[in-house]
């Protein structure tokens, strides 16, 4: 069967997204690369990433010309050093001047991204480079192919009948089975697991949070998994506690991965190490100090250059999360280098005393449809479980009552009203080190 949906996938995704499967080849030749000729392609995209935004991008050409920057100054790698960060609050206030007038609508996606360390962002991504033949690629490494069914734990999930049906031609023969995240009860929960075993689901999918909650269920109710090969965790740290669970309850290899919605697959785990291996070749990852000075040695802050998006242009930009290089080589060969697994991504959630969670990567996102009301909050659950949501409107002569009505039936919903949630506006919230906590919950 495997084979078949192999072959499918590939002639639909020739027939209908040719441009992936070009990128994929492309992706895959990149592998053979020494470390220096990768090193070499990696600059030379960043050169002309940089080149070209600052000639077409007005945003770029006033930063750095405020900066003092110039792209002739870029001759060599340790030019680098001297192109400004980009910084969270630079893209919020200026979207629509980093955004590319040259470049086609149909080009043109919208990733909003909460994050647990900064407010929520809206960005444009360009369709053009399909991030996913990254994700296609280090499977090739765990022996696993696209093709392959797969469990999804996701948030944003398709619901209605129509979306269903869609969803199942469009992948169709790979079954593709799917658990929200931002909410799970014991139906959900129970429906999912026993799909696994009947859809032969090979490989799952999903934040931290939902895939350890589905994890903790099947280890307290015994239950055998067998059919799984990996396990694929993204957009919170995975702790060795959880990775431990998640092997066990499901009976397979974790592969840990590093993206945000801004960009999406920046580093990945190969089956050698724990560390994760940056898509070099696509992305460039710079670690930098307190004083913004690049270190090859120790913890810092992790700044982003997407090589392949022009609609959007993303050049070191500091992007919330915190990791260091490793130092030494993978006994894997693939030449992209390594940095440790990242730190930052705090994926709290909320609870109820019977068991009801909701994932930490939803509440980040409750205000994102009000970011124009309220410009900052913080979710707070208290030990006796009732939550405090404290919210900074964005002017205070704005009525606001609607949306706080709104976000609060939608939390009590999602928590079938077993705990008391309330909303309250204050001047200032208190951050960790300039990084707002968006969800605390003093429960567990
Ligand atoms: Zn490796």
């Amino acid at each position: 069967m495997l084979r078949i949906n192999n072959i499918v996938f590939l002639l639909k995704n020739n027939a209908f997204r040719r441009q992936a499967i070009k990128q994929y080849k492309k992706a895959l030749k990149n592998e053979s690369l020494s470390y220096k000729c990768l090193s070499e392609l990696n600059f030379k995209k960043r050169k002309k990433l940089v080149n070209y935004a600052y000639n077409n991008i007005s945003f770029y050409k006033k930063f750095y010309d405020t900066a003092g920057f110039n792209p002739d100054m870029l001759v060599s790698d340790k030019d680098w050093e001297m192109v400004p960060i980009l910084e969270k609050d630079m893209i919020r206030s200026n979207i629509y001047d980093i955004k590319n007038p040259f470049v086609l609508k149909k080009y043109l996606g919208v990733a909003t991204t909460g994050g647990s360390t900064g407010l929520p962002l809206k960005i444009y991504t360009d369709l053009r480079f399909h991030h996913e033949i990254l994700g296609w690629r280090a499977f090739e490494w765990w022996n696993l192919s696209p093709a392959a069914n797969v469990g999804i734990i996701h948030r944003r999930t398709p619901t209605t009948f129509i979306g269903k049906l869609k969803n199942r031609l469009l992948w169709w023969p790979t079954q593709r089975i799917y658990l929200n995240a931002s909410s799970i009860d014991e139906k959900q929960l129970t429906d999912f697991i026993k799909s696994i075993g009947r859809k032969k689901i090979r490989w799952l999918q999903g934040y931290v949070g939902g895939l350890e909650r589905v994890a903790e269920y099947i280890i307290i109710n015994n239950i055998k998994i067998d059919t799984l090969k990996l396990v694929w965790s993204t957009s919170a740290p995975l702790t060795k506690s959880i990775r431990n669970k998640l092997e066990k309850a499901f009976n397979c290899k974790v592969m840990n991965q590093y993206g945000s919605c801004e960009v999406p697959n920046i580093a990945i785990q190969c089956p050698h190490s724990h560390d994760l291996h940056v898509n070099y070749d696509y992305v460039h990852v710079d670690i930098v100090d307190d004083s913004g000075k690049l270190i090859r040695e120790g913890e810092g802050d992790i700044l982003v250059t997407n090589l392949e998006s022009y609609a959007f242009p993303i050049i070191k930009y500091r992007i919330g999360d915190r990791s260091a290089w490793v130092g030494t080589e993978c006994n894997c060969n693939i030449p992209f280098p390594l940095i440790r697994e990242v730190k930052g991504r705090i994926s709290d959630a909320i609870y109820t005393p019977d068991g009801i969670y909701v994932d930490g990567s939803y509440l980040t996102t409750i205000f994102d449809e009000y970011v124009d009301v309220i410009s900052k909050f913080q979710v707070y659950q208290k030990r006796d479980y009732s939550v405090i949501i404290y919210v900074i409107p964005y002017n205070n002569s704005f009525p606001i009552e609607d949306t706080i009505l709104n976000i609060k039936n939608t939390l009590l919903e999602k928590v079938h009203n077993k705990i008391s949630v309330i909303i309250q506006v204050v001047d200032t919230i208190a951050d960790d080190k300039g990084k707002i906590r968006y969800v605390i919950s003093e429960v567990l």
